[in-house]
């Protein structure tokens, strides 16, 4: 079975949010498993996720709420597990989080992904299917690449079913990844995290915050373009798709793609990739 997912953030107004249910209902039309929706660590977006979770669930698609657990109790997490629970949710991407300097102080009853895979479990037996994240390239604050990969084997051995990664622009550095867990004998689904290229600020923000490496030869074909945005978006296009066509040659089982709450570039790899419908 291929799994083709779908990622929103929760909207910071409600005319953001309207427009989020107008792209979640164009992006359904292609069908995606499920629809997820991220959560500010530490609780920052606890209401707003709630309120996008229902919102993109009442127009009747199946949704994975993301939680994290760095700077949440472990009764904060339980009332969102049984909320969701009687939402009728039952896919959960459950994650560390990222907290910001000046609120570190916060709870730490649950340090690691790890440690909130394992409280799911224990909460909510096998109600939910559970993803977690991981990094072909590997998490920026790793000791190595054989403490992350064995970090991220504690959480499949924790009770998660199957893992989305982090984007990258590299191919081999997933399939290397794969084979580093596949040699530790965990045979969970590693889904390629796929983020469309339409803006060069944004990718260079959000990959230097997140660790993501941009190839040189990406930045300087971009750079190229200067502010021709019609171009950057026709070579993101064409590269994203090339790459997300290796994964899939390779064996990757699905995709998930990181839409930034925008319809066309997710559509645009959806249909070059002609993918299940
Ligand atoms: P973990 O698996 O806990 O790993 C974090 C780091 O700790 C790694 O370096 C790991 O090697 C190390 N580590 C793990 N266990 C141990 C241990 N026992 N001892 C020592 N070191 C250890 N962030 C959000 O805030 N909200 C979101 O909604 C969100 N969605 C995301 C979705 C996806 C698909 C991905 C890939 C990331 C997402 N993130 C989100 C970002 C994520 O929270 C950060 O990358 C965070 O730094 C790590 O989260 P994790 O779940 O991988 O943590």
């Amino acid at each position: 079975m291929s799994h083709f997912s779908i990622e929103f953030f929760p909207a910071k107004t409600d005319v953001g949010a309207e427009k989020l249910r107008e792209v979640a209902r164009r992006l359904g039309a292609v069908n995606p498993e499920f629809f997820s929706v991220t959560y500010g660590a530490g609780g920052s977006t606890r209401d707003r996720t709630l309120g996008a979770v229902r919102d993109v669930q009442a127009l009747g698609y199946a949704v994975a709420p993301h939680l994290s657990c760095v700077g949440d109790s472990k009764a904060e997490i339980a009332e969102l597990l049984d909320g969701y629970r009687e939402m009728g949710i039952d896919r959960l991407v459950a994650l560390r989080g990222d907290l910001p300097a000046e609120v570190t102080a916060r709870s730490k009853e649950l340090p690691y992904a790890a440690d909130l895979v394992r409280y799911i479990r224990e909460h909510s037996g096998d109600h939910f299917k559970i993803e977690v994240a991981a990094y072909p390239e590997c998490h920026p604050q790793a000791a190595s690449l054989a403490d992350d990969v064995r970090n991220f084997v504690a959480k499949a051995n924790a009770g998660a079913n199957s893992a989305i990664t982090q984007y990258f622009f590299n191919a081999d550095s997933y399939f290397h990844f794969v084979d580093r867990v596949r040699a530790t004998g965990c045979d969970i689904a590693i889904i390629p995290g796929i983020m469309p290229i339409t803006n060069f600020k944004n990718l260079v923000r959000f990959s230097d915050a997140c660790g993501a490496e941009v190839p040189r030869w990406i930045r300087q074909q971009i750079a190229s373009y200067g502010d021709d945005s019609a171009s950057i978006i026709a070579f993101g296009e064409e590269v994203i798709t090339r790459l997300s066509q290796q994964l899939l040659d390779g064996g990757a089982p699905g995709l998930h793609f990181y839409s930034m709450n925008q319809a066309e570039p997710t559509l645009a790899l959806w249909n070059n990739l002609g993918l299940p419908r």
